[in-house]
């Protein structure tokens, strides 16, 4: 079954799988962007051409997402882990407690910079159970009058994603990096959501922020200028040299997940989609294990192990072999991960079920 390209199915966590419409897209711009006679790569991210595209990507993700007016949008660098510590530097003031839920490699990432800035409480660690597992988070005891609380919504190493957005007391932060656009979202519960752009947005670069006024007011006046959440706000994220080209990609993807009719059709082939990997997780009789537990497994990352480390180094080469591309767990967790964000075809999940199926059913033969 080949591809367009010649290309592979592309199961990786991140840079990873974007829509070919986009990259072609992308393609017949690339020497010449609309008649401005230049890349976008070229062109100043001043000018009136640049401004276009900055302007309508915002804008798309807006109706994408259904991002309230009182909520500003911008795109930073450094990362997602930049926010792990520009957070708590700019809203974990000196006598407050932050707040932070650890599901997983990111979340406690997450936590080891806000220590490092000041006061934090973990109402959840998931640890013991191996990060298996989401807790009810409406259901934790909090830090009364806590300066924020963080979550991730889907932890990308381990494969375990909250199924829906929860209503708490305090300002609630969430890493998003792994899950945007997966389903539509209530922006309006969050008081602050980022989320790098290379998983379900663009290439690597950018770091999209979307926060809420109100919880911007409560950043001091100013600190250092890349670290200042005010002055990039009122710079429109441009107070230096922004990441044009990764915007201008995402902006792509915006405008091609709206042409397919939006978030809601996103979410229903996502569940589509992993619910192949899962069946032949469950199918298998024990041979794979499924690593999260089944009511927070993730439709981003699917993360199994097989029998033994023979059989996995076995499973990863003929897979590649059969143009299954990327599927080597992360080392923490072992074993396999398929990574199926947004643009990973149905097509490719299928191959890989398949695949699956007949490897247990050839090594569960041979008596492994
Ligand atoms: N949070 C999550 C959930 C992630 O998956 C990642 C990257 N895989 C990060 C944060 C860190 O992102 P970055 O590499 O953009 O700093």
């Amino acid at each position: 079954m080949s591809q367009p390209y010649d290309r592979v199915f592309n199961f990786s966590a991140g840079p990873s799988t974007l829509p070919v419409e986009v990259l072609e897209q992308a393609q017949k711009d690339f020497l010449n962007y609309q008649g401005a006679g230049m890349s976008v790569m070229e062109m100043s991210h001043r000018g009136g051409a640049y401004d276009k595209i900055a302007a309508k990507t915002e804008a798309d993700l807006r109706a994408l997402m259904g991002i309230p007016e009182n909520y500003h949008v911008m795109f930073l660098q450094g990362g997602a882990s930049l926010q792990f510590s520009m957070l708590p530097m700019s809203f974990l003031p000196e006598g407050r407690t932050a707040d932070y839920v650890i599901t997983g490699a990111w979340g406690k990432k997450a936590l080891e910079g806000a220590q490092l800035v000041g006061k934090t409480h973990v109402p959840f660690d998931g640890k013991a159970g191996h990060y298996s597992d989401v807790p009810d988070l409406e259901g934790l005891t909090y830090t009364p009058d806590a300066a924020y609380l963080h979550f991730t919504s889907n932890e990308t190493i381990q494969g375990v994603q909250f199924q829906s957005d929860p209503t708490l007391g305090a300002p609630t932060v969430c890493d998003m990096s792994s899950d945007i656009l997966c389903r539509p979202v209530d922006v309006s519960k969050y008081a602050m959501i980022y989320a790098g752009a290379q998983k379900n947005m663009g290439p690597s670069g950018a770091t999209l922020l979307i926060l809420s006024d109100a919880f911007l007011q409560n950043a001091p006046e100013s600190t250092h200028p890349m670290l200042d959440y005010r002055l990039q706000v009122a710079n429109e994220a441009r107070y230096n040299t922004p990441p044009t080209w990764c915007i201008y990609i995402c902006g792509l993807v915006y405008a091609h997940l709206l042409e397919r009719g939006g978030l809601e059709g996103v979410q229903k082939r996502n569940e589509e989609k992993a619910q192949l990997l899962y069946q032949a997780i469950d199918g298998s009789e024990g041979f794979y294990k499924g690593h999260a537990e089944k009511a927070c497994r993730s439709t981003m990352n699917v993360t199994f192990t097989l029998p033994s480390e023979e059989l996995t180094e076995l499973f990863l080469k003929e897979a590649k072999g059969a143009r299954l591309d990327g599927l080597k767990g992360h080392r923490s967790v072992g074993g396999c991960r398929a990574s199926i964000y947004n643009a990973f075809p149905k097509e490719g999940c299928e191959v890989l079920a398949e695949f699956m199926v007949r490897f247990a059913q050839n090594h569960r033969l041979a008596g492994v």
